[in-house]
């Protein structure tokens, strides 16, 4: 399990044991480091690295990236996506959409990955429900494995992240 997380503790696998314990549920969040599992996500500078926001869904830089890739989340704490009410689902799909054009635009990569892994077995490590959002270059395609995406630990200054996110809302409607 990536980031300390202990197996026998994660909710979402509690849930797959039919038991009903969860993540704390912390309600609609301002930022997303109001969410104890996006702390382990984002890490704290996450606000700093926000590229939009609205009322349903936010998206954020990876902290430990700087190759653009992102994430897309629902502000309200939920750990699985049959868990997203229908208007949380569409603020979602709209936002990586348009985060997906708007990274395209700036960064032209060669390809964009868009997915989500939804339960432990899944390979879900943090038990609140988030998009990936990952450019791809040709140059990458000869050594990635999902591997490749696993959080290295190296969390990248805030500054540079920053400054992504800007680049990055400049093309977003
Ligand atoms: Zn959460």
């Amino acid at each position: 399990m990536a980031r300390g997380v202990d197996a026998r503790d994660h909710p979402l696998l509690q849930r797959t044991q039919g038991r009903t314990r969860r993540a704390p549920a912390d309600g609609l969040i301002a930022r997303a480091t109001s969410c104890g599992s996006l702390r382990s996500l984002g890490g704290q500078d996450c606000p700093s690295a926000v590229i939009a926001e609205n009322d349903l869904a936010l998206s954020f830089v990876r902290d430990d990236r700087l190759d653009g890739y992102s994430y897309v989340i629902p502000k309200r704490h939920v750990p699985l996506l049959a868990d997203l009410r229908d208007d949380e689902a569409s603020a979602v799909m709209t936002m990586i959409r348009q985060l997906a054009t708007a990274i395209t635009s700036e960064l032209r990569p060669d390809g964009l990955n868009v997915f989500q892994n939804n339960g432990i077995v899944a390979n879900q490590t943090v038990p609140h429900v988030h998009f990936h959002v990952a450019p791809r270059t040709v140059e990458q395609m000869a050594t990635w494995t999902p591997a490749s995406d696993a959080w290295s630990g190296a969390v990248q200054p805030v500054e540079p992240r920053r400054e992504l996110a800007q680049r990055f809302a400049r093309h977003l409607p």
